[in-house]
């Protein structure tokens, strides 16, 4: 399998703002805790993803984060993307089309080959 060239992204977009994205390890003076992936500040407009995860990994956890994002960006507290188990299916699912359709850097196929179960970080 070809190796992928992507470049993990510094910010996004979501809705009218954009949170910068940092690459961080885990329980070490940032707001991402300790065994979980990423999490989402919507006050700081910040995403923070575990610097060691894999580049499969991290496109998850990102969609995952977005998701979380949008839901805070439509209805704070009330959003759907406020629960957890919802807002992991969804981010799977979503990754899952995006790179059958090709909208995904064809390396990262192997996205839910290894990684199926693991805790995708919360919040
Ligand atoms: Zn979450």
């Amino acid at each position: 399998m070809a190796k992928t060239k992507w470049k993990r992204p510094r910010k996004v977009s979501i809705g009218a703002l954009t949170y910068r994205i940092r690459y961080t390890t885990p329980g070490k003076g940032t707001e991402l805790q300790k065994g979980d992936s990423g999490c989402i500040s919507q006050e700081r407009q910040l995403i923070e993803i575990d610097k060691n995860a894999s580049d499969q990994l991290c496109v998850l956890v990102l969609v995952h984060e977005i998701l979380h994002g949008i839901g805070d960006a439509m209805c704070p507290n009330r959003s759907p993307f406020a629960k957890e188990l919802f807002t992991c299916t969804v981010a799977e699912m979503l990754t899952q089309a995006l790179l059958s359709i090709n909208l995904l850097p064809s390396g990262l196929n192997d996205l839910f080959q290894g990684h199926r179960g693991k805790r995708k970080g919360k919040n």
